[in-house]
């Protein structure tokens, strides 16, 4: 069966290439013509890994065109997400997979509402991968990517076609587990690293902020039923602070250059949750205001 990948950025060409060089069938969809001209006029995805480059000619079709889907990787920005699942809809057949790596919460929710026919899958990944050019990419940090079935329902087979791929990946029992835990980890260190205009390790000057943080954060994670994903959430802060000291946070680099943040799927997920749930939660929307504010005034969205 063909993997059709929708997003054919970062994450998207990562998967892409590792498909195909593992000789399963793989096809891009682009947005339109002109991105599909582009690309044919490139000759295929680049992918550098550990300073070498290989080209791979993957098929590409638009959106709008093409026989129907059975299998579809969703690889946009959340906030792309919706309207990029709705220019294919029509194309997923009846029981047709739909694999969502977005980040945060609350994009795939609003996909999975308008396709109650499709099985839609969660996934939840430590890779990191950037676009050095279009359709060229760096493959940048190895990691994990955790899927699963917010409503049950088995293990996918193809499981072993990623492994055969080398794509690390792990069927999750409690993928919102997971992604709220990785939300919570995001929410207490990035929004802070773009207010104090630092890398990751800076944070360790701001441990009452950080803690502040971590206790709302907590407090949202038990009012939300997911007791496990609060568990020693203030270490795991302060570990990813001083694993990743050097680094500047993605929301961090997209702020910096002129780029759209998730801030909708992040802390704007989790003040959402925190009003359907009357918490007050005053250290994190105040922290999400002041973001906001920031964001605004440097001509950037502020959802
Ligand atoms: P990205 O590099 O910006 O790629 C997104 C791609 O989606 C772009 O190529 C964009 O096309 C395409 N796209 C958006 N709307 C489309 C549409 N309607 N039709 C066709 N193509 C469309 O993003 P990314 O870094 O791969 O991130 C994807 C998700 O993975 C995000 O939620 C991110 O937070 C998450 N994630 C990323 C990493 C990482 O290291 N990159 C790691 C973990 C999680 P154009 O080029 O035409 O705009």
């Amino acid at each position: 069966m063909t993997w059709s990948i929708l997003g054919a950025g970062s994450l998207g060409c990562l998967w892409a290439a590792r498909l195909s060089r593992a000789g399963l069938p793989v096809r891009l969809l682009l947005r339109d013509r002109q991105r599909l001209n582009a690309y044919r006029a490139l000759g295929g995805v680049t992918l550098i890994e550990d300073g070498r480059e290989s080209l791979y000619p993957i098929p590409a079709e638009t959106v709008a065109q093409g026989a129907p889907i059975q299998r579809l990787l969703l690889a946009c920005k959340a906030y792309d997400a919706e309207s990029a699942a709705a220019s294919v809809a029509a194309r997923l057949a009846p029981g047709a997979e739909l694999i969502l790596l977005q980040n945060g919460l609350g994009s795939q929710q609003a996909v999975s509402a308008h396709l109650p026919r499709t099985r839609c899958l969660y996934a939840s990944s430590t890779e990191g991968a950037f676009r050095e050019s279009d359709f060229r990419v760096v493959f940048a940090g190895h990691g994990q990517t955790w899927l699963g079935d917010e409503h049950g329902g088995p293990t996918p087979a193809w499981l072993t076609e990623l492994e055969q791929a080398g794509i690390p990946a792990q069927w999750s029992e409690n993928i919102l587990e997971r992604l709220w835990r990785k939300l919570a980890l995001n929410c207490a260190i990035n929004p802070l690293t773009v207010l104090h205009q630092c890398r990751n390790g800076e944070l360790a000057g701001h441990p009452d902020e950080v803690a502040a943080l971590c206790d709302e954060l907590g407090q949202l994670l038990h009012a939300c039923n997911y007791p496990a994903a609060a568990q020693e959430l203030q270490g795991d802060v302060e570990r990813v602070i001083a694993a990743t000291a050097a680094n500047f946070s993605s929301m961090y680099q997209d702020v910096a250059q002129g780029r759209r943040s998730e801030i909708a799927y992040l802390l704007g997920h989790a003040c959402r949750e925190g009003d359907r749930l009357h918490l007050a939660l005053p250290r994190l929307r105040a922290v999400h205001e002041r973001l906001r504010a920031y964001l605004v005034a440097r001509g950037l969205p502020d959802t």
